[in-house]
């Protein structure tokens, strides 16, 4: 494993650089964003340098050949997901815009007052706030599914909080914090049994293992290009095609239209009609290329690769005195931990750690109400990716030593 882990850093070129400390680079704020591989700046880059066009609206060669590239990328996204058709793809700028386009469509034709969303307390703030501005609007009811001590969905509540009433139920699939890898089937299986639809958020699962979102049964299905190898100002909404043949459109434009007269307008079919304007064309071609890259590794190589990072960190970070980690054992978690350290602040963990060359998150992490929830303001967090050692582990552990005698002295 180790070997591949070799070449596959290779691969990589940020990963050669030092940090301004000097220290060569430690990347554990993949939960963030993840690096990128050559192919993906290659493919960026090809396009700008070979074929830079508009799509959909030339038929020039060069607006031929861009189209043929990006609604490849659509083709090969599709395929990554297992989604039955391409269709069902929609290009946005990532998880954040495919949950708010859900909840400005599907949400205002669908949701009244009486009617009840149910998410859980250890959504991002991506999962959350969308429903908080629409509910505010519209008048229905939030709930939440609470979470327990050790960083679970706590199920036994369900029975109170799914109902009749429930029209949504909005889960993430891999937790950002506490790392826990929710039960998807089962979740989907109890909202099925009140008739609610599901929504997804695999901002952290579909970089890091295998996702079939017809297996799983989702409704609809959000996620982020740059979290997968790929670059920003790209994502996904994956939704059910009678869903999405019913909502109506987002936003107006250009694109998103069959036909403009002054009195109305007919809407595109889709995924178009979910597309109003330029897309981003050399982000979709890069994603194309991160899917191409990922899979020519194995999402089954990468999420068994990550489980023996995550554990043996689990293990060396456990060591650490006064290290608390939030979240469950390392066998119900994806590649990350975040964690507390007595008496020092989380934000001057991640500076001491940069000292290191260790690059890791500090914060909230966009998931205040779990912070609140364990009655903390905020954690540090380590999340780990295809290219991640566990010499570099390692690193982190003795970083996390020095910055405890700095903290005692
Ligand atoms: N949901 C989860 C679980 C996430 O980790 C993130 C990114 N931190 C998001 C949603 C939002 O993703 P983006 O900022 O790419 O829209």
């Amino acid at each position: 494993m180790q070997d591949r882990t070799e070449l596959i850093r290779q691969d990589f070129p940020i990963l050669q650089r030092t940090v301004a400390s000097g220290a060569p680079l430690v990347y554990l704020d993949n939960a963030a964003s993840s690096q990128k591989p050559v192919a993906v700046i290659q493919a960026m880059d090809d396009y700008y340098r070979r074929y830079n066009a508009n799509v959909h609206r030339g038929v020039h060669t060069l607006s031929e050949e861009a189209t043929a590239a990006f609604e490849g990328a659509r083709e090969k996204v599709a395929r990554f997901i297992h989604a039955p058709h391409s269709r069902q793809v929609i290009f946005t700028r990532g998880t954040t815009e495919s949950i708010n386009l859900v909840a400005h469509t599907w949400g205002r034709a669908n949701l009244r007052p009486g009617d009840e969303v149910l998410i859980t307390e250890m959504e991002h703030h991506a999962n959350i706030v969308p429903w908080q501005i629409l509910r505010d609007q519209l008048g229905f009811t939030l709930r939440y599914v609470p979470v327990t001590d050790q960083g679970l969905l706590d199920l036994d509540t369900l029975d109170e909080l799914l109902t009749e009433r429930t029209k949504l139920f909005c889960f993430v699939h891999a937790s950002n914090v506490v790392g826990t890898i929710n039960p998807v089937d089962e979740l989907v299986a109890r909202a099925r049994a009140v008739g609610a639809r599901v929504l997804i958020d695999g901002a952290q699962s579909v970089p890091h293992m295998a996702v079939d979102v017809q297996a799983l049964d989702a409704d609809f299905f959000a996620f982020s290009s740059h979290k997968l190898c790929g670059p920003t100002g790209i994502g996904v909404l994956y939704g059910k095609r009678d869903l999405l043949e019913a909502m109506p459109p987002f936003m107006g434009g250009g694109d998103m239209i069959r036909e403009v007269t002054m009195a109305g307008s007919k809407w595109n079919s889709l995924p178009y009609k979910f597309e109003a304007g330029t897309p981003a064309i050399a982000e979709g071609i890069g994603l194309g290329a991160a899917v191409d890259y990922l899979q020519s590794v194995g999402m089954d190589w990468v999420r068994a690769h990550e489980q023996e990072i995550t554990r043996y960190a689990y293990d060396r970070m456990s060591e650490v005195e006064g290290l608390r980690i939030l979240g469950p054992g390392p066998e119900q978690r994806g590649g990350l931990i975040a964690f507390t350290l007595e008496g020092v602040h989380p934000h001057d963990i991640a500076a001491l750690l940069d000292r290191s060359g260790v690059a890791v998150r500090a914060g909230h992490h966009c998931a205040a109400p779990l912070h609140a929830r364990y009655g903390i303001p905020a954690s540090a967090r380590a999340s780990f990716y295809l290219y991640n050692t566990t010499a570099e582990v390692d690193v982190l552990v003795e970083a996390l030593h020095k910055t405890q005698e700095v903290f005692a002295l």
